[in-house]
């Protein structure tokens, strides 16, 4: 599904190269649930970037389903983004002026949907994650885990087939950790393929792989 060859990022800036990722080689599966854990810097940010399709490497090849991403022209991956991936963060990145059904609704406006549609599938994708009854509420309102299946809710609304989640229970308690943590299983169990960041190794025994990054490479 996703299969990163001998990838390398560098990131020049005036008067500095950081060699961000080197030599990386990773193949995930579909329906895998891969996390990802390292130091502060050792490129995991990075290496999520270029799965999500928000960076290229430098080296290398970062191929989706087989096709080599670098042939794709930039309105082409902004599509691919669209329809493939959903995006989770660490702050969750809602929009604050917008309900709670607004904000789900924000991938598929990008979309050929109606409105009604659009309202219908933020419903389910809101059912999905328990929050049925927040939906006319604005973030302010909700709690760290409740902003965080907002943003699950976003990320599954338009029906990816992959989930990229950086370190999406850095900002909670461990009950609300671990609570969005079982939302992921049970989506991966429904068929996503997940790759998530995390700092704790608790949550990462809890996915099927590990992989280790250390100053940008990978520790076998
Ligand atoms: P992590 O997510 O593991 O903390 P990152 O992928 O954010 O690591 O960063 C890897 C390395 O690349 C770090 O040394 C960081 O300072 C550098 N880096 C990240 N983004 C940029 C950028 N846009 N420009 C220059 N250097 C960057
Ligand atoms: P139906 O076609 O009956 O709506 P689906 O199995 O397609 O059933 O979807 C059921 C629910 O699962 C939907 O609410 C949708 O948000 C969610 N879902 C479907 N596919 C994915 C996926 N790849 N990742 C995460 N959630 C998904």
């Amino acid at each position: 599904m996703i299969h990163l060859k001998n990838v390398e990022k560098v990131y020049r800036t005036s008067s500095i190269e950081t060699l961000a990722l080197s030599n990386i080689n990773l193949h995930i599966q579909k329906k895998e649930f891969v996390s990802i854990m390292g130091p502060s810097g050792c490129g995991k940010s990075t290496l999520l970037n270029i799965m999500g399709l928000l960076d290229a490497p430098s080296q290398g090849t970062m191929e989706l389903d087989g096709n080599p991403v670098n042939n794709f022209q930039d309105k082409a991956l902004a599509r691919l983004r669209n329809e493939k991936l959903g995006f989770i963060f660490q702050s969750f990145h809602l929009i604050n002026d917008l309900s709670v059904l607004d904000n789900v609704e924000i991938p598929l406006l990008y979309r050929r949907s109606s409105a009604r549609e659009r309202r219908l599938l933020a419903q389910q994708a809101l059912e999905k994650v328990g929050l049925s009854n927040r939906m006319s509420h604005f973030p302010r309102q909700l709690s760290g885990g409740q902003k965080q299946r907002v943003a699950i809710a976003r990320a599954i609304v338009g029906r990816p087939e992959i989930i990229l989640a950086d370190e999406p229970t850095g900002n909670l308690d461990s009950a609300m950790g671990n609570e969005i943590l079982s939302i992921l299983q049970q989506l991966n169990s429904e068929g996503a393929t997940i790759v998530m960041v995390t700092h704790d190794e608790a949550m990462a025994k809890r996915t099927h792989r590990l992989v280790r990054l250390f100053d940008g490479s990978q520790v076998l």
